[in-house]
């Protein structure tokens, strides 16, 4: 059969994976892999078409029957397989995520520990399928509810995860017994086709995990309005969700929805500022501050802010940026469109008044010649109103207020309409049971900085999504419910 990916003019040029083979695109366009720090294409994918979402479908179709009929605990011990070949290829697919993403290696390893956490996770759960048996109202009867599989799953994942986001969807929709055909982000999509690959070793049947390369307006598109897929989860922008949800009305899909975010960050006057200090620099510069549920701007009390600004600005002046294959804090940001949209939300921000208290501008002297990078920055003087308060950044830039008291921290917080994850750092018990009802956020992080436990549930209210993953209740969505009357009179 053919190989994943051939050497075309020097550079590789991957395939789609269906149905257990490596094959060629029905279309002839490609699409060219960018290393965000060199600039350098780095492999070409295909630019998947209809036919090729067609096919793919088809096959994960025709082998999900099979699938499903197997004991659970079979199919997670595929999944326990594919998990440590995962760890065994650790730096491997490490070094895969840094070229096609740009996050630093050791951040880098750490997303492929993630990787194979979301299988070993899912695995796990292959004893715990369960069901209710309830007695009838009526007389030698009883109800049976079932959770069985959806059938075939479309995953769509975004770029900041490559490699993690693909397991995050597959290790539940597979030992859910659904088959999968998994549609990876157009600009970082080899770490899902080096997955599909160790699949082939792990010996998954053909046609359980397909993977595929394309845009969101092609492929991702064909995918979901194609009859075929009961449920379609996405990893990504609330635009590709909006989107999403309209093309999925027709056929009344299923949708699990896992979109963007803009967590606010409230330190109140008893905080441990230490402590706060670290978590908010932590929260907001990992990944080069692309990750969901980083710390997108910031309410201090007035009483702790100037203190805690200092040590803040210090400790951002101090992020070492630069080469992701060495030892940095900063990499680069993911592509050019990225580094243009955070250099006008600063620019914006600093027309309507905002204040530049460190960095505040792109780099691109030296060392910095090529690829896309951006200073951690800091902004003062903003008002809640400005754009830079109430869009996602998604790089490395927090705008910071002060506020006079914790409800006020509080009110602006919720006044958004994300809702994906909050920070809030203070001592007093009062202000914490507070949280639960007030703060309208689905994930909440007290006096820690950000990092979501596999067995907990990452779900976003408002803009933020539908669904949520992770542990038992995102497990649960992957299947749907069957009830069967049973009378034995
Ligand atoms: P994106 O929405 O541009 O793309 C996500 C995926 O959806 C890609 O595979 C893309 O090709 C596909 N897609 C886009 N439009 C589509 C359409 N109309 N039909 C079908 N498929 C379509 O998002 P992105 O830029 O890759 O990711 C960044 C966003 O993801 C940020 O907003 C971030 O907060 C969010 N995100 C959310 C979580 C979470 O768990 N909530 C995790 C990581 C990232």
């Amino acid at each position: 059969m053919p190989a994943m990916k051939e050497i075309i003019a020097g550079v590789p040029r991957y395939r789609h994976f269906i149905g257990g083979q490596w094959v060629d695109s029905t279309g002839k366009e490609i699409i060219d892999v960018e290393n965000p720090a060199t600039q350098e294409i780095i492999a070409t994918v295909p630019r998947g078409t209809a036919d090729d979402a067609d096919r793919a479908l088809i096959a994960a179709r025709n082998a999900q029957p099979d699938w499903e009929s197997l004991p659970p605990v079979e199919r997670g011990r595929l999944l326990h397989r594919l998990a440590q070949l995962i760890l065994e290829n650790r730096e491997r697919l490490a070094r895969a995520v840094v070229a096609e993403q740009g996050k630093p290696l050791q951040e880098a390893r750490g997303e492929i520990d993630g990787t194979a956490l979301y299988l070993t996770y899912a695995a796990e759960e292959a004893r715990r399928i369960t069901g209710d048996i309830l007695p009838s109202d009526n007389f030698d009867e009883q109800v049976w509810i079932q959770r069985v599989a959806h059938g075939v799953v479309v995953g769509l994942t975004a770029w900041n995860y490559p490699a993690a986001l693909t397991t995050r969807k597959m290790g539940p929709a597979l030992i859910a017994g659904n088959t999968i055909v998994l549609k990876s982000h157009e600009g970082a999509p080899l770490s899902a086709f080096e997955i599909a690959q160790l699949s082939v070793q792990a010996d998954f049947p053909p046609g359980v995990i397909n993977v595929v390369s394309g845009t969101g307006d092609g492929l991702g598109a064909a995918l979901v309005s194609h009859p075929i897929p009961r449920l379609v989860t996405l990893t990504g922008s609330v635009r590709a969700g909006k989107e999403i949800f309209r093309a999925a009305a027709e056929d009344l899909k299923v949708l699990r929805l896992e979109l963007g975010g803009k967590a606010p960050f409230i330190v109140a006057e008893d905080a441990d500022i230490g402590a706060a200090v670290k978590a908010a620099v932590a929260s907001r510069f990992e990944n080069c501050g692309q990750i969901c549920i980083c710390n997108e701007r910031m309410y201090l009390h007035e009483r702790i802010a100037d203190q805690f600004l200092d040590r803040f600005t210090t400790a951002v002046a101090k992020l070492k940026v630069g080469n992701p294959l060495e030892p940095v804090d900063v990499g680069p940001k993911f592509s050019a469109a990225e580094l243009g949209k955070v250099e006008r939300m600063v620019a914006t921000a600093v027309k309507a008044g905002a204040k530049i208290r460190v960095g505040g501008r792109r780099l691109q002297e030296g060392d910095f010649a090529f690829g896309y990078w951006y200073e951690p920055t800091v902004l003062t003087g903003v008002d809640n109103r400005m754009p830079i308060m109430q869009q996602e950044i998604f790089g490395p830039v927090v705008p910071v207020m002060t506020v006079t008291d914790f409800d006020e921290g509080l009110r602006l917080a919720n006044e958004s309409v994300y809702g994906l994850s909050a920070y809030v750092f203070t001592k007093d018990l009062r202000r914490l049971m507070r949280l639960v009802r007030e703060l309208k956020f689905g994930e909440i992080y007290v006096n820690r900085p950000g990092g979501d436990a596999v067995h907990a549930h990452h779900a976003g209210l408002r803009h933020s999504g539908l669904g949520g993953e992770d542990g038992k209740y995102g497990l649960d969505g992957y299947f749907q419910k069957k009830t069967i009357y049973v009378n034995y009179a």
